[in-house]
Order: structure tokens, then sequence, then C-alpha cells
């Protein structure tokens, strides 16, 4: 894993994609817990309705000073030593797991800081993670496993991408059942809250998940599933 700190591109882009895809249900609370700057309700509105190319340049504005104060708050030896000392076990068990080998010297972790949030981008490898999240390794395992997935995803289906709600209802929840497994959960400080239990693929996603043969048999039923 590479580590290094985020562009203002990045961190902005990232505030964007939060605010657009997490449900309408911005508080107070919710908006001190998730960034590290005060963001008003009337921007979160505003961000809602238009598209990142026509806000962009005005975010990099509201942003780059508090940016630039907390990015010297970072140090990347500390975070990349944080995660050196566990990333063989974390490794080793997601791959008894998965029975896929992971290559993570390849991915580049980017260390967000505005926004306590992770994200993934599967065509440059890399995934995004806030460097000062309570359950920091959990956070970039979470990450980490997205970009698997999607490399075990189209050696088996030839597919890359996200389709649509449910394919991306499925890559979260196949993410949460392996980080829940009890070979690995050990592992985190906090216990995983799923977001999707009255989904209806859910409870069918979370048998074939019981009688797997194997991590592909399963990938394969849960395909059938959604589509
Ligand atoms: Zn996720």
């Amino acid at each position: 894993m590479k580590f290094r700190t985020s562009t203002l591109d990045e961190e902005v882009e990232a505030i964007f994609s939060v605010i657009q895809y997490s449900p309408n249900n911005w508080s107070p609370e919710k908006i001190k817990k998730t960034f590290k700057i005060n963001i008003d309700l009337n921007l979160i509105n505003l961000i809602k309705e238009t598209t990142l190319d026509k806000i962009k340049s005005k975010l990099k504005e509201i942003f780059s000073k508090k940016y630039e104060e907390e990015q010297s708050k970072i140090n990347i030896r500390d975070i990349s030593k944080k995660w050196n000392e566990k990333k063989i076990e974390i490794l080793s068990k997601l791959k008894n797991i998965i029975e896929h080998k992971i290559e993570e010297e390849e991915i580049t972790c980017v260390l967000l800081c505005l926004v306590n949030n992770g994200l993934y981008k599967v065509d440059e490898k890399q995934i995004e993670v806030f460097y000062d999240s309570k359950d920091f390794l959990f956070l970039m395992t979470h990450e980490l496993f997205h970009i698997l997935y999607w490399q075990v995803w189209k050696e088996l289906f030839n597919e890359t991408k996200i389709k649509n709600k449910k394919s991306w209802l499925l890559s979260e929840i196949i993410d949460y059942l392996v980080l829940d497994n009890n070979e690995i959960k050990n592992l985190w400080q906090n216990k995983q809250q799923p977001f999707f239990e009255k989904e209806i693929i859910w409870p069918k996603i979370f048998n074939a998940w019981k009688i797997r043969e194997n991590f592909d048999s399963f990938l394969i039923e849960a395909k059938k599933i959604i589509d």
C-alpha cells in the first residue's frame, strides 16, 4: 500500500460524493460527525441539486483554508506504520475467506482530511480514507475489499462496474459479510451497523452466504439473485 495525502480537488470531490449519495437526513450532529468543517444546510442542499463541475471551484474556495490546516496535521509515517503492523494478519484472513490473491502493493491509499468517510476508485486502484477515523484499519479494509471484490467480479463475469442500485447494494452487503466474518471481525474497534437489513435481497444473499461452498460459488449465486 502506498500512502499519500489528498489534493484539494480530491477532497472536494469526496465531500461532494458523500453529500450526493447519502440519504437526505443531514442534522447538525451528522454534519459534525462527518466533516472537519461546519457545512451549513444551505450548502448541502445546493450540492444535492447540482453537478460537481458546476460547484467545484466554489467548494475549493470554501474549503481551501481548512484543507491547508488539516493537511499539516497528517503524519503519513504513523499511519502507514499502523497499517503495516497489521496488514499481514488482515490480508491473510481476507485471503482465507475469499480464496483470492490480494495485491495490495499496487493500491494507493489517499488520506482524506476533511471528510470522515471512505471511498474507492477501481480503475485508479485507489482508496480514499479519512486519516483520523476512529476505526481506521476497518475503514481501510472496507474500501480495499471493494477493489478486490470488483477484481474477482471481473474475473468471473467480465463486468467491472456498478450497474445499478442493486449491484451497488450487493457490493456493500458482501463487504459487510466478509468483514463481519468470525475469523476477522475481532480486528475492528466497532461492530458494523448494517444499513440494508430491510432490503429484499438481504435475507436471500445472507442465506446464500451461509450455505456457500466457496467465495466464487457464492458470488455466482448472489449475481443470480440480483439479475
Ligand atoms: Zn462501502
